[in-house]
C-alpha cells in the first residue's frame, strides 16, 4: 500500500506493466507519491477545477492530483504501454479520470474539460517548451487555463522567471511575464527521477492575469521580441531595423536608447515599443 491511496507503489506498477523508460519520449518518472502530492498541492485548490495533465506515464502525478482532490483530471499520454496502469487509477477514482492515448500537441483540451481549468504536468522535455509557448499565446486572453504547474529542466525554468540583464532573460521570460505571474516553487535533483536525467529540474507555477501587465498588440510585441533576441548581441537599432521603418524614432518614443541590447530592455519598455510601432485603437 502506498501512502496516498490504495493503489500499489509506483515501482510495482512499473514492474507489473514493464514500463522500461524510453528516452525518445522524455521518460523520467517520479516514483515518490509524497513528492507528486507535493507538486499537486503547488497547483492550488483543485477541488473546483478540472485539471489537464500531459504525459502521466505510470501515473505518479495523476494520483497526486486525484488524492489532492482534483474535481476531474484529463490525462493525455502518448505511450500506449502506460494505458493499462492509468486505467487502474481511473477505476480507483470513478468518474474523475479521463484518459487519452495520443499526442498532447494534437488534443483540444476544451473538448473534454469544463472551466475553470488548471494544467499540471511533469512535461516531456521534447515538447515542454512548445506546449508552454502555445498555452502562453492563445488567440484570446484570459486563456482557458487559470494556472500552469509545470516541471522543466532547471535551465528552462530559470528562463521563464528571468529578469532583464541576465543571461537567461529572453523571449520565454517576456511571454510568461507579460500576462502571467511566474515563479519557481520547487527544485528537484536528478535522483528524484527514475531514470535520473543529466540535469536538475524545477517546478514553475504560472498564474494567468486577467489583463496584460502593460497594454500592447500581441503580434507586434511578439515580432519585436523575436527580432530583438534573434540577434541578442546586436544593438536594437540594428536588430529591429527590419521590423518597422524609422525604428530609431520608435525606440526613442519608448524611452529606449537605440544602442541598447535586447537583454537590457524591460517588459514595460518592450510593450511601449510595440505600442509606438502599432498604435492601439
Ligand atoms: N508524469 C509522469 C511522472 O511524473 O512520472 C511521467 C513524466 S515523463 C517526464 C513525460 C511523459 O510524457 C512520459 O510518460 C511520455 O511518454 C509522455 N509524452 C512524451 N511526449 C508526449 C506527447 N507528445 N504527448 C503526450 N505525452 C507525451
Amino acid at each position: 500500500m502506498s501512502a496516498i491511496d490504495s493503489l500499489p507503489p509506483l515501482r510495482e506498477v512499473i514492474d507489473t506493466h514493464q514500463l522500461l523508460a524510453r528516452k525518445s519520449l522524455g521518460q523520467n518518472f517520479l516514483l515518490d507519491l509524497n513528492l507528486t502530492s507535493k507538486i499537486a498541492r503547488q497547483a492550488g485548490d483543485l477541488s473546483k477545477c478540472d485539471v489537464l495533465e500531459i504525459g502521466p506515464g505510470p501515473g505518479g502525478l495523476t494520483r497526486g492530483l486525484l488524492a489532492e482532490g482534483a474535481r476531474r483530471v484529463l490525462a493525455v499520454e502518448k505511450d500506449s504501454r502506460c494505458m493499462p496502469a492509468l486505467a487502474e487509477i481511473a477505476e480507483a477514482y470513478p468518474g474523475r479520470l479521463e484518459l487519452i492515448n495520443g499526442d498532447a500537441l494534437d488534443v483540444d483540451p476544451l473538448a473534454h474539460l469544463t472551466p475553470p481549468v488548471r494544467i499540471a504536468a511533469n512535461l516531456p522535455y521534447n515538447v515542454g517548451t512548445e506546449l508552454l509557448v502555445r498555452w502562453l499565446t492563445p488567440k484570446d486572453w484570459p486563456p482557458f487555463w487559470q494556472s500552469l504547474t509545470l516541471m522543466f529542466q532547471r535551465e528552462v525554468a530559470e528562463r521563464i522567471v528571468a529578469q532583464p540583464g541576465t543571461k537567461a532573460y529572453g523571449r520565454l521570460a517576456l511571454l510568461a511575464q507579460w500576462r502571467a505571474d511566474a515563479r519557481i516553487v520547487l527544485s528537484l535533483p536528478p535522483e528524484a527521477f527514475s531514470p535520473p536525467p543529466k540535469v536538475h529540474s524545477a517546478v514553475v507555477h504560472i498564474t494567468a492575469l486577467e489583463q496584460p501587465r502593460f497594454p500592447a498588440d500581441a503580434a507586434t510585441l511578439s515580432r519585436v521580441i523575436a527580432a530583438g533576441f534573434n540577434q541578442r548581441r546586436k544593438m536594437l537599432r540594428a536588430s529591429l531595423k527590419s521590423v518597422a521603418p524609422g525604428i530609431e524614432d520608435h525606440l526613442q518614443a519608448a524611452g529606449i536608447a537605440p544602442t541598447e541590447r535586447a537583454e537590457q530592455v524591460s517588459l514595460e519598455e518592450f510593450c511601449a515599443l510595440a505600442r509606438s510601432i502599432k498604435p492601439l485603437d
